[in-house]
């Protein structure tokens, strides 16, 4: 199934205490709804004193729900909600619906995109 946000897509959050913020996401649980972003909701660890690490304070990207969080659209720079439609190919793209441009997923860059004959 197409999934809205998927690694490496820069999002922008919407609600909650990190609002504002965005970053690309580094992690994507689909079967969760939650996402890790890159810098985006840190929380420190205190970890005890394991057999292989020691004690101290961690800070970690803590995932986040989905819902949370808005695609950034590069086209017209703003945060945006991701249609679906069938693209040139036949398959399906995600699109911008504020300016509907297509939104190529990053974790499969994809050779420029031959919108042919
Ligand atoms: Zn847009």
């Amino acid at each position: 199934m197409a999934e809205k946000i998927v690694s490496g897509d820069e999002v922008v959050v919407v609600s909650g205490k990190n609002k504002g913020q965005r970053g690309r996401v580094r992690t994507n649980m689909p079967k969760l709804d939650r996402i890790v972003i890159e810098g985006v909701n840190i929380v420190r660890r205190h970890l005890k004193q394991g057999r292989a690490r020691q004690a101290g304070i961690v800070e970690m990207e803590a995932p986040m729900h989905v819902s949370n969080v808005l695609l950034f659209c590069a086209s017209c720079s703003s945060p945006t909600r991701v249609g679906f439609r069938e693209g040139g190919d036949g398959k399906s793209e995600r699109y911008c619906k504020k300016c509907d441009a297509s939104i190529p997923s990053q974790r499969h860059p994809r050779n420029e995109r031959e919108r042919d004959s």
